[in-house]
């Protein structure tokens, strides 16, 4: 059995038969988040994972600098915050904006040959940027996957009613860690044969396992922090605060 949160499998991450995907993370060209891209990059390095897709709001402005720094490692992608909530593209060639549409959006993802999917689907405490389930029954045929496994879910109800939906319709399962902090990535992850382009990737998908648990409460820290600095300090905030800062904060440090 593939694509199920609750698999157990023999394959592990060090078989490079398979690799180690993060699917969904946010870098400092995200509004809410801080992350640096050499922050991406060596926390990558550290946790094994082998591909991450930069799932920046509403731009891909950011993914460029981490590829720079790891060339390969990056599926190019976007959260985009459509008039009804958001969808996430993998293997994107062309940013989308904001507040288009529902099936605008999804229209020009298709066009240029994206994999599309749906993040945080019901999430009942993120009305905002999750689809909800009028939206999400309406375009179930247009989109390729659902996300069973968003990390940052309060609810882990809200992560299995998207798994009973994706289930029920045969949609591709994907799981994210929804990273806005480096110290997040890989706390929900796939584990898929290896791809190299949307079609290769859709096809791991389907013969992909999700590992991954919930991050818990505390992680929204990372991206109501982030907003106040970014607020606070406008585009200068890159030079006054860092990770470090934020990392020593919270107290990290002791309990290294
Ligand atoms: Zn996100």
């Amino acid at each position: 059995m593939t694509g199920r949160p609750d698999d157990k499998t023999t394959a592990r991450p060090h078989d490079r038969s398979y690799w180690c995907v993060e699917l969904h993370c946010h870098t400092r060209a995200s509004f809410d988040s801080l992350t640096k891209p050499e922050a991406i990059v060596r926390t990558c390095r550290e946790k094994g994972i082998d591909r991450i897709a930069i799932t920046d709001h509403n731009t891909m402005a950011g993914i460029a600098d981490v590829q720079a720094l790891a060339p390969g490692l990056v599926i190019p992608a976007e959260e985009i915050k459509t008039a009804e909530g958001e969808v996430i593209g993998w293997f994107m060639t062309e940013e989308i904006p904001r507040g288009l549409p529902l099936e605008e959006t999804i229209r020009r993802l298709r066009d240029q040959g994206a994999v599309i999917g749906v993040p945080h689907p019901l999430d009942s405490l993120r009305m905002g940027s999750a689809l909800g389930e009028e939206s999400l029954m309406r375009v179930i045929d247009q989109v390729d996957a659902l996300e069973v496994l968003n990390a940052r879910c309060l609810r882990q109800s809200d992560n299995d009613r998207a798994l009973a939906i994706a289930k029920a319709h045969g949609k591709l399962m994907t799981a994210g860690s929804d990273a806005h902090a480096a110290r997040e990535v890989g706390t929900a992850i796939m584990i898929m044969p290896p791809f190299h382009d949307a079609e290769s990737f859709r096809q791991s998908l389907a013969a992909a396992r999700i590992e991954g648990r919930l991050s818990g409460g505390y992680v929204r820290f990372h991206s109501t922090y982030a907003k106040i600095v970014k607020k606070l300090f406008g585009k200068s905030w890159d030079t006054e605060c860092t990770e470090d800062t934020l990392r020593t904060q919270r107290g990290d440090e002791k309990a290294r």
